[in-house]
């Protein structure tokens, strides 16, 4: 979503809309956390402009899909993020001393006609999502010797383990 920075007043705008996920999810696919979102994400956004400064604030909401860590199982969760963002002309952030990354200036500094509103959603929702995915935090995994979901039950391994652990004790 493209805000033109003519259209940023001093006098805060609301603006509501659904941003797209794909882009997303592609991104989350090839990282090591295994979350995916689940439909678009519904921003609701308050915008204003004080002096040079452009200030962001709002909540992103969505259901995320994620695929627990100990017993693979896929569990939904909803986000629901609240965020506040500043920008600062980028001519102005120190670009010359080269103290911030590509992804930093991005994020926190704007050039040209229009902000774009979509990596600072996405990067929210990033920071929103846990480190480690996980269906609940007593979640049992998976039987390391039968592969069954501990959650559903016992699997029946502990016994039949028992000869092997204690080989025959003579
Ligand atoms: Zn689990
Ligand atoms: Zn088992």
């Amino acid at each position: 979503m493209k805000i033109a920075i003519s259209d940023i007043k001093a006098t805060p705008q609301h603006l509501g809309y659904i941003e797209e996920v794909e882009e997303l999810n592609q991104r989350l696919a090839r990282g090591v956390r295994d979350f995916q979102v689940g439909r678009g994400m519904a921003v609701e956004v308050e915008f204003y402009r004080a002096g040079l400064d452009l200030f962001f604030q709002g909540t992103v909401r969505s259901e995320v899909v994620g695929s627990c860590a100990r017993c693979l199982e896929e569990y939904p969760f909803p986000l629901d993020r609240r965020f506040a963002v500043v920008l600062t002309p980028r001519a102005a952030a120190g670009v010359a001393a080269g103290q911030l990354s590509a992804e930093e200036l991005e994020l926190s500094t704007y050039t040209g006609e229009e902000v774009d509103l979509t990596p600072l959603v996405y990067e929210e929702t990033i920071l929103a999502l846990p480190t480690r995915p996980l269906c609940g935090e007593g979640c049992r995994g998976l039987c390391t010797r039968c592969g069954a979901n501990l959650n559903q039950g016992p699997c029946g391994c502990a016994q039949a383990a028992e000869p092997v652990l204690h080989p025959r004790a003579k």
